[in-house]
């Protein structure tokens, strides 16, 4: 088989993706780079009962891994009231993540809270696992939209990758509760690491073609300092368009929004979508307007950054909205966060916060 390779589209010049500037109603939050806050990121818990190689390695994340004690995770009206604040300053959607965000007791009771923010669309990341169990419940409770982390179709690739021995089959059945929960499109992403699951590529492309689920193949990340990142185990997205039109001919879409991070890409013959995620080899900085809040309440700008804001001890020490508010309004306007472009010049330097503290 022949691989061409397909250029990527530019969303730093297309022209449905106007500079944050334009996008941004006067008076709304904007940082050195013009960019507005438009979405934030929860992770609400650092725990998960998965071990994947590229997060939380086991060599690490072991049994005497220092997680955080119940205590120092935000609670839910915490939770809420930094929600509000950031609702109140532009932001139009909430994700949930982690750690495995399903793992949090009564999850439920937060989305529904957090559902009534009002004009915010809601998400959440997750592994799968527990979400055949979890997928209505989530749904009633106010849940617009998930994405479920599927690396492999292969079940020994797959329970490899997680290190946990879980199959794949529990995933799969997730996603079908997920979308006859009225959770769709379901997102499916698969970090790809080149000896390891390049080969899931095509076939995860087969199996949800045709299905409403979008694949989204993500490059492998130099998050953190503990998952040894190397850039010869980065498949460019280039190359994983080149894979797939092979096999199933494929043509770009254009983006839905500015500053979405996968670029869209649909099958000719009406299949339906895919995108793909290329952090690594097309830095998507300039439209990032991604805000993240640890577990633990701190704010970090870029999900690369080595330091957080603490919101937390503002929260306990009894600060008013006002404050909480003028608070991230100054984080906001000081962030000048651009590390994708330029990683080459840093990757490998370590100190980086870890990516199921605060979410993907
Ligand atoms: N546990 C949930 C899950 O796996 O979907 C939510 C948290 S996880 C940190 C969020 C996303 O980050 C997942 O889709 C995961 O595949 C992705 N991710 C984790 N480490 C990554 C890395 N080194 N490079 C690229 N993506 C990564
Ligand atoms: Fe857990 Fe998600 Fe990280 Fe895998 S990617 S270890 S499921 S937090
Ligand atoms: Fe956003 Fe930081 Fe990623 Fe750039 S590196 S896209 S600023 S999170």
């Amino acid at each position: 088989m022949t691989e061409r390779v397909i250029p990527l589209l530019d969303h730093r010049t297309r022209s449905r993706a106007p500079a944050a500037a334009e996008e941004a109603p006067s008076g709304r939050l904007s940082d050195t780079r013009n960019r507005s806050v438009r979405d934030l990121r929860i992770s609400i818990t650092d725990r998960c009962n998965f071990r994947c190689t590229y997060c939380m390695p086991r060599t690490v994340f072991g049994r005497d891994y220092p997680f955080l004690a119940r205590s120092d995770l935000l609670d839910f009206e915490e939770i809420l009231r930094i929600a509000r604040v950031f609702a109140a300053h532009g932001v139009r959607k909430i994700r949930l993540t982690g750690g495995e965000p399903l793992l949090r007791r009564d999850i439920e009771r937060l989305i529904s809270m957090l559902a009534g923010i009002g004009g915010v669309e809601l998400a959440l990341t997750t592994n799968g696992s527990l979400l055949a169990k979890k997928a209505r419940a989530l749904r009633d409770a106010g849940l617009d939209r998930i994405t479920v982390s599927l690396d492999s179709l292969d079940d020994d690739v797959f329970r490899a990758m997680n290190d946990a021995d879980y199959p794949v089959a529990h995933v799969l059945e997730g996603i079908e509760a997920a979308q006859a929960a009225g959770l769709v499109p379901v997102k499916v992403n698969a970090v790809i690491k080149r000896s390891v699951n390049r080969d899931a590529i095509v076939p995860i492309a087969r199996h949800f073609r045709g299905t409403g689920a979008i694949p989204r193949f993500i490059e492998y990340m130099d998050v953190g300092s503990t998952n040894g990142w190397r850039m010869d185990e980065v498949v460019p997205s280039a190359e994983v368009l080149a894979l797939i039109d092979a096999e199933l001919p494929i043509e770009p879409v254009g983006s839905d929004y500015p500053g979405e991070v996968a670029q869209r890409w649909r099958y000719r013959d009406g299949g339906g979508e895919l995108g793909v995620v290329s952090s690594v080899t097309r830095a998507f900085c300039a439209t990032c307007t991604r805000a993240r809040l640890s577990t633990d309440g701190k704010l970090y700008t870029c999900l690369f950054a080595s330091e957080g804001h603490d919101l937390r001890a503002l929260i306990r020490g009894g600060a008013s909205d006002a404050t909480l508010s003028a608070e991230i309004a100054g984080i906001w306007r000081s962030r000048g966060d651009h590390y994708s472009e330029i990683r080459s010049a840093q990757a490998g330097t370590g100190g980086r916060v870890e990516m199921s503290y605060i979410g993907g």
